[in-house]
């Protein structure tokens, strides 16, 4: 799928499984690819300031109204069981192999930068979530100030990497737990 694809499948309401993880790979590349490459893999890392293991849970919390650097690069924001309205989102529909009919709800992709249709504003600058009241559940328990967060802030060069002695020691904290 090119990218002229991308941006025509942003203005749809509904997709099929297998067009959905067409886009899925799609927008990973897109985004990710212009990304700082991330010092570790954000899949290994803590959602919640509780579970941290690199950064200090006193440490300050960064400021989501001048980030929203996880809204533009974590690409499936299933919006199940939220209240949000039909045109931000993707119907992916899918059929069992009995037959069955069933239809997920998820987050659809803003242009240019393929962020999630729910962020207003440039990443990095001033931002907001035009859908807050309704958020998704996911987006309720990702945490301002979590080793993920931080992971993706970095990604977008809105934080600093990390030292090589930093990097270090949070690669011995992540493999000794
Ligand atoms: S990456 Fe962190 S600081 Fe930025 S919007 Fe998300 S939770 Fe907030
Ligand atoms: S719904 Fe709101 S909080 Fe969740 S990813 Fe989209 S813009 Fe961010």
């Amino acid at each position: 799928m090119d990218h002229k694809q991308l941006v025509q499948i942003t203005k749809r309401g509904t997709l099929s499984r297998e067009e959905f993880a067409e886009v899925e790979n799609t927008l990973y590349e897109f985004i990710w690819g212009r990304l700082f490459p991330p010092q570790i893999l954000t899949d290994d890392l803590s959602n919640t300031v509780s579970e941290n293991v690199i950064t200090d849970p006193a440490a300050p919390k960064p400021d989501c109204k001048t980030c929203g650097a996880c809204c533009a690069a974590f690409v499936v924001v299933d919006a199940e069981n939220s209240s949000i309205t039909s045109e931000k989102l993707w119907a992916v529909d899918s059929i069992s192999d009995n037959g069955e009919r069933a239809t997920k709800s998820i987050l659809r992709r803003r242009e240019p930068d393929f962020a999630c249709a729910g962020l207003a504003g440039e990443v990095g600058d001033e931002v907001s979530c035009t859908v807050y009241d309704n958020r998704p559940s996911m987006c309720r328990k990702f945490e301002a100030g979590s080793d993920r967060c931080h992971a993706v802030r970095r990604a977008y060069g809105i934080e600093p990497f990390l030292t090589t002695d930093e990097m270090l020691e949070a690669n011995r904290k992540l493999t000794e737990d």
